[in-house]
Parts: C-alpha cells; sequence; structure tokens
C-alpha cells in the first residue's frame, strides 16, 4: 500500500471534520414537545412535534425548515435570513415520527417512503395563518422533507421599507405619478423581488387607478386588487391571463414573472395598449433586463417604446444593532475589493452576537438596488441596438448609482457587513472605479 494512502486510513476522519454549532433555542418547542416522554403520551397520530416545528420556525422568521437526515439522526435546520442555522439533531426513531406528521399535515400518505413528492398546507398560529409548501425525497438515509413557510406578513412591507436610499426611492415614488409601460423589478431567485412587488402593490392601491394581478402562487391577499391565480393545467397561463384581463380595461397589471416569450410578449401587447405592466424578470442586473427582453422575443421598438423602469435588487443581511462592533477592514478584504477597483471606508461592521439574534449577528435583511429610469438618450440607444454593455457603461458614466456602491453604502452605515457585499458575489460584474 502507498505510503500516501495509508497515513489517510489512519487518520481519525472525524479530526478533520468542522462541526456546525447547534442552536437548540432555535426549535425549543419541538424539543419541549419531544422531550422527557411527553410525546409517548400522545395518540400517535397527534400532530405535536409537527406544530411545535412550526411554530418555532415563525417565531424565528425563517423561511426554510429542513429536515436532513445522516448517519446520526435527523437534522433540523431552519434559512433565517438568508443563511442555514441548525437547530437540533433528532433520533432516527423521532425524526421519522416527525416527518410522518408533517406529511399527515400536507395530506400525503406517510406510510409511501420511496416516493418523493409535494404538498401545500396553511397552518394557523397565534398571529395569523401562513401558507406552507412541503416537498419530499428518499435520501440515503432517509427521508429529506423541506417546508417553505410563506408568511404574509414578509409582504406587507410599503416601498420607504425596503433599503431604498432617499434618492432611488424618490425616482420610484415619481413614477407611480405618470404610471405607463413596464416596470421590471430583476434579479436572481431569492433577491427579494416578490416583496418589492408587494410593496408597489400597496402603493398603488391608494391611487385611484384600476389593478389586477396574476400570480402563481397568489402569496398575500390584498384586498381592494383583483388577484388571478395562474392554472396551467386548465390553461391559464401568465400569457392568457394577460390577455384575458386586459379586457377587463385595467390601469395596471401585475405579472408575477416574466419566464417565457409568450408571456413577456403578452406583457408587452398590454403595455402597448396602454396598460402598466409590473413584473419580476430575471437578470443580473438592470442592464440585463434588456438581453432578457430580447431572450424573450421582443424587439428593440417594443423594449425601447414600452420599458420605463428596472430595479435591480439583491439581498443582505442586517447587522443586529443590538450587538454589532465597528472595526476595520482586514487585510483581506483590501485585497479583494482592490481588485474590483472599491474603495473601502476607514471603518467598517461585524457581528458578534446576543440573545436578540441568537447569536448569528444578524437580524433581518434589506434590499440593495440599482433603480435604472429609462431616458430619451435610453430610448434612441435602444432603438439602434444597445447592446446590455452598451447600456451599462452608458448608465456608469451618468448619476446612475449602481447596486455594489448602495451596498457599500450600507457596509460603511452599519447596516450591514463587509463580508456580506462580498457574499453578492458581484466581482464579475462591471463596475468601471469612480462610477458613482
Ligand atoms: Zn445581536
Amino acid at each position: 500500500m502507498p505510503q500516501g494512502e495509508k497515513r489517510l486510513e489512519t487518520r481519525d476522519p472525524a479530526s478533520n471534520k468542522r462541526e456546525r454549532s447547534v442552536h437548540p433555542e432555535l426549535a425549543s418547542q419541538l424539543l419541549e414537545s419531544l422531550g422527557a416522554g411527553k410525546e409517548q403520551e400522545d395518540p400517535p397520530d397527534a400532530p405535536g412535534a409537527a406544530h411545535a416545528i412550526l411554530r418555532d420556525a415563525i417565531r424565528e422568521r425563517a423561511t426554510d425548515v429542513h429536515l436532513d437526515p445522516d448517519s446520526r439522526g435527523l437534522n433540523v435546520r431552519l434559512r433565517i435570513d438568508g443563511a442555514m442555522r441548525d437547530a437540533a439533531v433528532l433520533p432516527p426513531q423521532q425524526g421519522h415520527r416527525l416527518i410522518n406528521q408533517l406529511k399527515t399535515l400536507g395530506g400525503i400518505d406517510p406510510v409511501a417512503q420511496f416516493d418523493a413528492g409535494e404538498a401545500r398546507f396553511a397552518f394557523q398560529h397565534e398571529a395569523g395563518e401562513v401558507d406552507l409548501r412541503l416537498a419530499f425525497i428518499p435520501c440515503l438515509h432517509g427521508q429529506k422533507l423541506t417546508l417553505r413557510v410563506l408568511d404574509p406578513r414578509q409582504l406587507a412591507y410599503g416601498i420607504d421599507e425596503l433599503g431604498l436610499c432617499d434618492r432611488n426611492l424618490r425616482r420610484v415614488q415619481h413614477w407611480f405619478t405618470s404610471l405607463g409601460g413596464m416596470f421590471l423589478v430583476a434579479g436572481p431567485v431569492g433577491s427579494g423581488k416578490t416583496t418589492t412587488l408587494y410593496a408597489l402593490l400597496h402603493a398603488l392601491k391608494l391611487q385611484t387607478c384600476s389593478v389586477s394581478t396574476l400570480e402563481d402562487p397568489i402569496e398575500y391577499n390584498v384586498d381592494g386588487i383583483n388577484q388571478v391565480q395562474v392554472d396551467e393545467e386548465h390553461d391559464l397561463t401568465f400569457a392568457r391571463g394577460i390577455r384575458a384581463l386586459a379586457r377587463h380595461n385595467p390601469d395596471v397589471i401585475l405579472v408575477g414573472e416574466l419566464r417565457d416569450p409568450s408571456t413577456a410578449l403578452a406583457a408587452y401587447g398590454a403595455a402597448a395598449l396602454g396598460r402598466t405592466i409590473l413584473a419580476t424578470l430575471h437578470s443580473r442586473d438592470a442592464a440585463g433586463a434588456v438581453t432578457s427582453l430580447r431572450y424573450y422575443g421582443l424587439s428593440d421598438r417594443d423594449i425601447a417604446t414600452t420599458l420605463s423602469m428596472v430595479v435591480a435588487q439583491r439581498l443582505v443581511r442586517k447587522l443586529c444593532a443590538k450587538c454589532r462592533r465597528a472595526t476595520s477592514p482586514t487585510d483581506a478584504q483590501k485585497r479583494w475589493f482592490d481588485v474590483i477597483q472599491v474603495a473601502l471606508p476607514e471603518r467598517s461592521w461585524e457581528p458578534v452576537g446576543c440573545d436578540h439574534c441568537r447569536q448569528s449577528g444578524y437580524f433581518g435583511q434589506t434590499g440593495v438596488f440599482e433603480v435604472w429610469q429609462l431616458d430619451d438618450g435610453d430610448y434612441h440607444r435602444l432603438l439602434d441596438g444597445a447592446t446590455e454593455r452598451d447600456v451599462r457603461s452608458s448608465l456608469a458614466s451618468r448619476s446612475h448609482k449602481h447596486f455594489l456602491a448602495d451596498a457599500m453604502e450600507k457596509a460603511e452605515a452599519g447596516v450591514t457587513t463587509l463580508a456580506e457585499v462580498q457574499r453578492l458575489r458581484l466581482a464579475g460584474l462591471a463596475f468601471p472605479a469612480g462610477a458613482e
């Protein structure tokens, strides 16, 4: 046996592992419901532990609950403010029981262990109701189950609470005074687009105009607005829905997402007829929206004549205001930011951890934004077939704030950390020095 292999064999594999720290306070109700043989007193089909973990998740503002089986048992993990946190490791028997209870709540037969599947159900708690989307799949050590928690309270923000700087907020508010064309909220999955879209909806509701939405799913009920659920099984697609709604003469149609050519073309068609379209779109920044629209089949003229505003965004975690600490950028950070030609502030901030933030150092998330309001110059540039790159350098040459600049302002002000700005992985984006 070669020397190298022998060395590998004799090493204790555990000594190389970095254990993640577990925070049982995140699952206190679950652990209490399972503790001291309490569970044995319950009838076998009582959902005690399942209800307890749901209450834990809602209390901790978790957006997802992951139940991940491995050789030790079932890992209970919560995604809070975008970051995964370990809450407990349950013995296999208890873990199995918890998964079965959750599947039963979702109307799934817990006996079938070898299928993957999904379900949706609602859960009533002290402060209201949340919608849950459950998915499960068999893994090496048992079933993995994931729950998406859709808490309507997360979609109740006003546009002044999203994290827009004063200037960007004024531009968005100004857009409301004129309306018209397509207003796109751009970013990848999990960048807070839906929250922004709903904030726009709450603001529109206050105006004297008729607003309809097409959503999949309807995540939050807004009174005073006509909300339509997309139903592809019955051929009520985004594209058909837009055309059907247009016949009801609305001023504004909110489309959950432009995700294929037929939806994008239907949205353009409605905008060309004078409706205002609000929609989300996948693109890496504001200029990237132009490429996405072209990819979906819109011509340069279609885009130039209807695109009126693009808000591109990402989310960063907010420092816990009760324990954050001022510090200086590290040498590694200085080098990292130097490569992308971004000047660092003298002072930055770091997370510490306290009871309020469950030792994470962060509490809540905020958006970082880029707001592009198209002007006459953009209209002509797009008509002339300007590329995404042309648009980006045109934006950089005028008083346009790139969202990396917005993120840096938030890091300097102690709203977030440089580490969070780095986590955005924006290094690949064009960000000419001195653009701001
Ligand atoms: Zn704290």
